[in-house]
């Protein structure tokens, strides 16, 4: 028991956790092929899926878990545990099954995982001698069964606390839990259509046209003038309760009555999660205003679109010039819907020997493989598709340990792969964000710095950190220091916990420690708090009287702190 405690992660609860079966309620337990709510914390759902956020897709749904952590997590269907990470950042714990139906399921931000998980993610990290680990099992290694608690609800990663659950198909693509009848949370508010949008295909320029409403039926106030092909933009949304802010779920264009163009925002492939770009008009929307573009203007199609080949939804020689009609219509997944009607007159200059194809002299190429060899000592490789269309970059030096990538705007879809010479075992990678510089993971061995730029290009400079982090006072608690517990009253814990920041490369969250005698802890970094938490043996602790916190940042500089604890 004393080596477990000594590398429990768990920040809340003590490794021998009671996994029993939840009740299933109004013993709906027969229906096997069903998935299970995976919390007893809540049934409100705090973000949706395909909700837009800045760089991509929300993949899953988040749950509440009412500002606490520790609320049990259950497995929503029978199945092997497949893989867990755990990290500071993105999902924190994070915990996948594998069904046996081949579908997966996913639950992130967990305080603990149960168990033989947090056994084996210990040992992990033991012997990689890091905090952040990923863990994946063999087919059946750890069995588990629907209602199954499979870990509890925390706050680690990013945001407060909360469940993230996302489901995915045998091929991995994200699907919307709600379309599951079990997993579903009613939702009777119908979705609302705020503006219609035009954008030119050539000129690039939009325009807005705001609705009449009139019950569920909205009708524009102007028609739209169009001289050159375009597309439509939709500002539409949902709401489960709350603000309309949801992505519709169902949108549907017809022109002159005919189904012209749709898209089904339920699912989407894995590699379309950061490819924001193919389906929100980034001009027009604002946050929490999100203009959805109806068309497939990219040469690697995003997967909500039917028809889904390359400049379907394009509105140009396709059409006769003259008045034509429109209906947008959208719906949510239990089927509240709304819909807007309008007009646009189409004048498009046409020559006399213009051929009869859609798109005459219009057409978008996927984007290849291209290499920089920017100076002698520096190479910047981008992978095929690493944009989902064929477009300029502009890659320059600034000077000699700095450069600028220039992509119209597109986001990466892959990496780019930066190899830069250097003498300097020290130098390290950082991205200008928002007037400072933000630490890039790279290696360094002396002649070569390599990184993985993504998912946005700009600007980058090698520089030397030599100040190590700073730590705080170092503070005993009994209970976890920052966030609520969900737990039974008479739980008792014990942490040690202190702030810990570094100014340029950034705290290697990998590597802090608190060592007790001749024992040394993982401390827990929370990125929300800036702080590293570590769970401790109380009794040994006031054995010892003083701890030595050891911390490090990304540039290797080492700080050591010894502090008598109060308690
Ligand atoms: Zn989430």
């Amino acid at each position: 028991m004393r080596v477990l405690l000594n590398f429990s992660l768990a920040l809340l609860f003590p490794l021998i956790l009671c996994f029993g079966r939840v009740n299933t309620g109004n013993s709906k337990s027969s229906s096997n092929d069903t998935y299970l709510f995976p919390t007893d914390a809540s049934h409100r759902i705090n973000s949706g899926f395909a909700d837009y956020r800045s760089s991509h897709f929300h993949g899953g749904m988040d749950i509440s878990t009412n500002g606490k952590i520790g609320y049990q997590v259950f497995a929503a269907k029978s199945g092997y545990v497949y893989r867990v990470s755990v990290s500071p950042f993105g999902y924190g714990k994070m915990l996948i099954l594998k069904h046996d139906d081949s579908t997966f399921t996913l639950y992130g931000h967990l305080s603990v995982f149960s168990e033989k998980i947090e056994e084996m993610v210990g040992a992990a990290q033991r012997q990689e001698h890091k905090y952040g680990v990923e863990l994946r099992f063999k087919p059946d290694e750890i069995r588990v069964d629907r209602g199954e608690v499979v870990a509890y609800t925390g706050a680690t990663g990013v945001g407060g606390p909360h469940l993230h659950f996302e489901v995915r198909d045998k091929n991995f693509a994200f699907i919307d839990p709600l379309v599951f009848g079990s997993l579903d949370v009613p939702d009777y508010r119908t979705p609302r259509i705020f503006n219609i949008a035009v954008r030119g295909f050539l000129s690039g320029e939009a325009k807005v046209c705001s609705m009449k409403k009139s019950g569920d039926s909205y009708s524009a106030k102007q028609i739209f003038r169009m001289s050159e092909p375009f597309y439509f933009v939709l500002h539409g949304a949902d709401s489960y309760g709350g603000k309309f802010k949801r992505p519709p779920k169902y949108i549907r264009l017809k022109i002159d009555g005919n189904d012209f163009i749709s898209l089904n925002l339920t699912h989407f492939d894995a590699d379309d999660y950061l490819d924001v770009a193919s389906l929100v008009d980034l001009g027009l929307s604002r946050r929490l205003k999100t203009y959805y573009i109806l068309c497939v203007n990219r040469a690697i199609p995003f997967s909500v679109f039917t028809p889904d080949t390359p400049l379907s939804g394009l509105i140009g020689e396709n059409f006769p010039n003259g008045t034509h009609s429109y209906e947008i219509s959208i719906e949510d997944e239990d089927g509240n819907g709304a819909s807007a009607s309008g007009k646009f007159v189409l004048n498009l200059p046409r020559s006399s020997n213009s051929s009869s194809d859609a798109t005459a002299g219009l057409s978008i190429s996927p984007f290849k493989e291209k290499v920089f060899n920017l100076s002698p000592s520096l190479t910047l490789r981008f992978p095929e598709n690493s944009f989902a269309k064929e477009i300029d970059i502009d890659a320059r030096l600034l000077s000699q340990n700095s450069l600028e990538i220039e992509s119209e705007n597109e986001m990466l879809r892959k990496k780019v792969e930066l190899t830069w010479r250097v003498n300097d075992p020290t130098l390290r990678l950082y991205r200008r964000l928002r007037r400072r510089w933000s630490y890039i993971e790279c290696s360094n061995d002396g002649s070569f710095l390599r990184a993985k730029i993504g998912y946005r290009t700009g600007v980058f400079a090698l520089l030397h950190d030599e100040m190590p982090p700073i730590v705080g006072k170092i503070r005993f608690s009994n209970k976890n220091p920052f966030y609520r517990s969900a737990a039974p009253k008479d739980f008792k814990r014990d942490f040690v916990y202190f702030k810990v920041s570094d100014r340029l490369s950034g705290v290697n969250t990998d590597n802090i420690f608190l060592k007790v005698g001749d024992e040394k802890l993982f401390c827990e970094y929370d990125s929300k708090k800036h702080s590293a938490v570590c769970q401790v043996d109380a009794d040994k602790l006031r054995d010892e009287r003083k701890v030595e916190i050891i911390v490090s940042d990304n540039a290797g500089n080492e700080r050591r702190v010894v502090s008598r604890i109060r308690f």
